[in-house]
């Protein structure tokens, strides 16, 4: 027997609901913020995520799925938006539109992490990006979005945690406090911290490890280490989250798992607070473009998991529309009915309303037994009277009322009733 890959996950239309709420919530949100679609490839050239996330995170260093094509290039399943979106802006030439350039994006994401609730290796996430406008109302317009989102969406009981990790004028001077903290507990770091320790120590404020953690809560915080415009920009954007209520925590260990962050750097959690449990996140990332070769141009962005979003949907138990299946079952019973059935569906569907058509050889009785499993509302039945007289049974399946009619009356009866 095969099954899915470890970390992968099917969908059953039984579950398509929550996929359908999501995935409309989003758009509908991003596109009221003024937003566009853009579709980005499934994979990239790696050298793109090497130089665009960063080699020194544990998406480039332990998680890409990367592989040599059959021409011997070296590409990677993408395992985030971001550093794609810039790109297509570069590729593109987008600079020369109107500032900003305001995108949303949904797909899958991969990456070789280790499979648990919430985590697996090819995931969802909607994902929003601002190229071209580095003032602290950009910044604010973003988390107003990902708040209205899940406010939309029903959920409840969610924290934004907000810092700021400065940009390349003071995060220098920082990072040096804080590889001065982080040498005095060394021995007490585990040995990836003591790693990063080398490469990059921002990232220590980032350890799920229980060792660690100690150094971790006594680690000078960013905020306090911010130059002037650092600290003018941040100022702004809480002053504007306070003024559109939304409800943020300062949270000085903050920082993300990705290295081109500069400056706000956001996440968003549900109430039952667990190592690995946020909703989504982002920041801003002024440095990125310069990074992958282009102009200095500012940008901001987040992406939200989508399967997190759908367990918290379903853990808070928040009602999700129902995804309509078929209104109208033809059932039929002959062989000059088998073919009028299929074309009167056909007739149905072509005015718009979802109808279903008993298939392969089943009774009259299993048809309409069907018809009531698939929650029709209506069963059409063709049988020899109904094909001589050109007519058509019409069963109202859930009032068990029943009558025979001209089938154009019983189309046109049908569309003034479903609409
Ligand atoms: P990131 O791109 O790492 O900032 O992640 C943004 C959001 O994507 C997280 O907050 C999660 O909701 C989701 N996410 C990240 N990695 C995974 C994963 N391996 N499985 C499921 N969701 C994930």
């Amino acid at each position: 027997m095969y099954q899915a890959p470890r970390g992968t996950q099917d969908v059953l239309p039984e579950d398509e609901k929550y996929w359908r709420y999501v995935e409309a919530t989003a758009t509908r949100q991003a596109e009221l913020f003024g937003y566009a679609q853009i579709r980005i490839p499934t994979f990239e050239h790696t050298p793109l995520f090497v130089r665009g996330v960063g080699d020194t995170t544990d998406i480039v260093g332990k998680e890409m799925y990367t592989f040599d094509d059959k021409g011997g290039e070296s590409l990677t399943l993408r395992p985030e938006a971001t550093a794609s979106i810039m790109r297509a802006y570069l590729e593109h030439g987008l600079a020369s539109s109107p500032q900003p350039v305001k995108v949303y994006f949904l797909g899958s994401m991969f990456r070789y992490d280790r499979p648990q609730a919430g985590r697996y290796r090819e995931f969802h996430q909607f994902d929003c990006e601002v190229i071209g406008d580095g003032s602290p109302t950009v910044d604010a317009e973003v988390i107003l979005l990902a708040w209205r989102f899940f406010e939309t969406l029903g959920l409840r009981n969610l924290t934004v945690h907000l810092n700021s990790i400065g940009d390349r004028n003071c995060r220098p001077g920082y990072l040096s406090i804080l590889t001065e903290h982080f040498s005095l507990h060394r021995d007490r770091l585990c040995p990836d911290c003591r790693r990063r320790l080398e490469t990059n120590p921002l990232r220590l404020l980032d350890c799920k490890n229980e060792q660690c953690q100690f150094a971790i809560a006594t680690a000078p915080a960013g905020i306090e280490h911010l130059c002037e415009e650092c600290a003018r920009h941040f100022t702004a954007l809480r002053e504007m989250l306070d003024a559109l209520d939304i409800p943020v925590e300062l949270s000085p260990r903050l920082v993300r798992g990705l290295d081109y962050y500069t400056r706000t750097v956001f996440e968003i959690f549900p109430a039952t607070v667990g190592a690995q449990s946020a909703l989504g996140g982002g920041g801003r990332y002024d440095g990125l473009m310069e990074q992958l070769g282009g102009k200095p141009t500012p940008g901001i962005g987040f992406a939200m998991g989508i399967e997190r979003v759908i367990l918290n949907i379903r853990e808070q138990g928040i009602p999700v529309p129902g995804i309509r299946r078929a209104v109208v079952y033809v059932a039929h019973q002959g062989d000059q009915a088998r073919v009028m059935a299929m074309r009167l569906a056909d007739e149905i569907r072509r005015a718009g309303i979802q109808c279903v058509v008993g298939l392969g050889a089943r009774s009259l009785k299993s048809q309409l037994k069907q018809a009531n499993n698939l929650g029709a509302r209506f069963a059409f039945i063709l049988g020899e009277q109904e094909v001589a007289e050109e007519t058509v049974t019409v069963r109202n399946l859930a009032e068990s009322q029943q009558w025979q009619e001209s089938r154009q009356a019983a189309i046109e009866r049908l569309l003034s009733t479903e609409r």
